[in-house]
């Protein structure tokens, strides 16, 4: 292995060598099936490393004015644009995922620096002069101090982007944990940050696995966890952060379902269900994996939603007229298989069978990649398992009911609340979806809804733990913690001790 091909730790501004001894695992060029690394899976005390190098940068950064915070995050803002193509091109090569998408990718996660560039107004605090003769009240809201984010591998730059931007403009130091399936990304961010002048120690990375989380949450000093990734792993983190006392917010997986109303376009609607349940192979917290067809809609989209299938554009993500890229892992494709073989043996009508994908098409060298085309199953009930879990794969399951009210019902029934969308071009039925919808994030003829940088992230029910939103000002709050501040002077002090509740005189 050469030291190149080492994808190992960013600790203090330094980027660690490869260790003697410890584990590592392969990353490979999901088009090519190529090991094109090897990463570092850290172990407790270098975790411990980390977790140390950011607590000795606390100090100096949390008493950094705001100003110049937002300073360093407008030089990494011009960073950032700078580098775009390369980020992405990164994130094509790991992740798989169609070049033009990752630019969209980082574009995404550069509008949460733009947000924390405003970090100044956003850490404004409340004043109220004359609570009492003399007395006045204030609160301010500060930093917490070493901060966590773990993060999944469908969004290597955007979803670390929706934590340590807002939690180190408002002063904390930031240990990532990336995603050792595409970890090259996080390194990068890394170097741009220092570039852009951040002070060593404020942003850390540290690869790995299980062991690397586990020693992260459980380390003294780190005093809140941002999560990302699947459900059972976001409830461990929940449980096990709470009860040592620590904010988490983590956020689980998914399975979005899209309404299609008789009077909906069709050709719109059958555009943003290609797009919504195969863009990025349907590896999105987001995707569409679920069409609820209303009425008569079943029988007038599915000989078109077929055709499109068909003919999606399955390429290397380099190549510019590619739709969708190849599956993330060997492990991937064979799980997504599995789950069309599942679905088949259940009795939904599989019209489309992304398992009998020709790679050959995908040009030279693709062959040994983890290939497959888009898949569609009709009369997908909601007792198969390909309906209940989440596949997180390019499987669209159409599901038919009569009336938007069992559309409602069979969504608010699904254990998960990430995301949702209904395709209507009557304001009354959008406005009695979007209030009675039991999910946290609601398109209405907006397939894919993901809320922009000022308002924040987070489905409902399986889909999030926690209360507070990634990013937005409800991430300003999950990283900062309010102060209250009661003042008076002597002058306005009285004579003699209290031994009643104070009120306002
Ligand atoms: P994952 O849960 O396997 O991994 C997420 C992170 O947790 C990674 O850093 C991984 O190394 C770590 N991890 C994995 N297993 C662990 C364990 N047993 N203990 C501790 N840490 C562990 O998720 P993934 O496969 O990388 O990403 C896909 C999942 O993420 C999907 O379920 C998707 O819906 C979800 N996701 C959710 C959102 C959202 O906003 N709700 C966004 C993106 C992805």
């Amino acid at each position: 292995m050469t030291q190149a091909s080492f994808i190992g730790n960013h600790v203090a501004g330094q980027r660690l060598q490869r260790p003697a001894s410890g584990r590592h695992q392969p990353v490979t060029n999901p088009a090519t099936g190529a090991v094109t690394g090897q990463v570092h899976l850290s172990d407790a005390a270098e975790v411990d490393q980390a977790v140390a190098a950011a607590a000795a940068a606390f100090p100096g950064w949390a008493s950094t004015p705001p100003i110049r915070r937002a300073r360093v995050m407008f030089a990494f803002l011009e960073k950032l644009r700078q580098h775009q193509d390369e980020l992405a091109r990164a994130i094509t090569a790991e992740h798989g995922k169609v070049f033009t998408d990752a630019q969209g990718e980082v574009a995404r996660g550069i509008d949460i620096v733009e947000f924390a560039c405003g970090v100044p107004q956003l850490l404004k605090g409340d004043y109220t002069d004359q609570v009492s003769t003399g007395m006045d009240n204030w609160t301010m809201r500060q930093p917490l101090g070493v901060v966590a984010g773990i993060t999944p591998f469908n969004f290597p730059v955007m979803v670390p982007m929706w934590m340590f931007p807002v939690a180190i403009a408002t002063g904390n130091t930031f240990v990532l944990k990336p995603s050792p399936l595409d970890p090259t990304p996080s390194l990068m961010i890394a170097d741009l940050l220092k570039q852009a002048g951040l002070p060593d120690g404020v942003f850390n990375v540290v690869q790995g696995d299980k062991a690397a989380v586990d020693a992260l949450i459980a380390h003294p000093q780190v005093q809140a966890v941002s999560f990302v990734g699947s459900t059972p792993v976001a409830n461990h983190i929940y449980e096990t952060g709470a009860k040592l006392g620590k904010r988490v917010q983590a956020l689980g997986g998914a399975k979005n379902h899209m309404v299609v109303m008789p009077d909906a376009d069709l050709d719109q609607a059958v555009d943003a269900l290609v797009g919504a349940a195969y863009g990025s192979a349907g590896e999105r917290c987001m995707a569409i994996s679920v069409a609820v067809l209303v009425g008569d809609v079943a029988d007038r989209i599915m000989p078109r939603l077929v055709e499109r299938t068909r003919q999606l554009k399955v390429l290397d993500g380099n190549r510019l007229e590619a739709e969708m890229g190849p599956i993330v892992t060997r492990a991937a494709h064979e799980r997504i298989c599995g789950y069309i073989e599942a679905g088949a043996a259940e009795g939904a009508k599989l019209l489309v069978d992304g398992r009998r994908f020709d790679a050959a098409g995908t040009g030279e060298g693709c062959a040994d990649g983890f290939w497959m085309g888009g898949t569609l199953f009709d009369h997908v009930t909601p007792d198969m398992r390909i309906y209940r879990e989440e596949i997180f794969g390019p499987v669209l399951s159409c599901v038919r009911v009569a009336t938007l009210k069992d559309a409602v019902d069979l969504i608010n029934a699904h254990e998960f609340g990430n995301g949702t969308s209904c395709f209507t071009r009557d304001g009354s039925v959008a406005r009695e979806f979007a209030r009675n919808i039991q999910v946290g994030m609601v398109g209405i003829n907006v397939p894919i809804p993901v809320p922009m940088a000022w308002h924040g992230f987070g489905g409902w029910k399986k889909s999030m733990f926690g209360d507070m939103h990634a990013y937005g000002e409800e991430g300003v709050r999950f990283y900062t913690r309010q102060k209250s501040i009661m003042q008076r002077w002597p002058e306005s002090i009285g004579k003699g001790a209290e031994f009643v509740m104070p009120t306002a005189r």
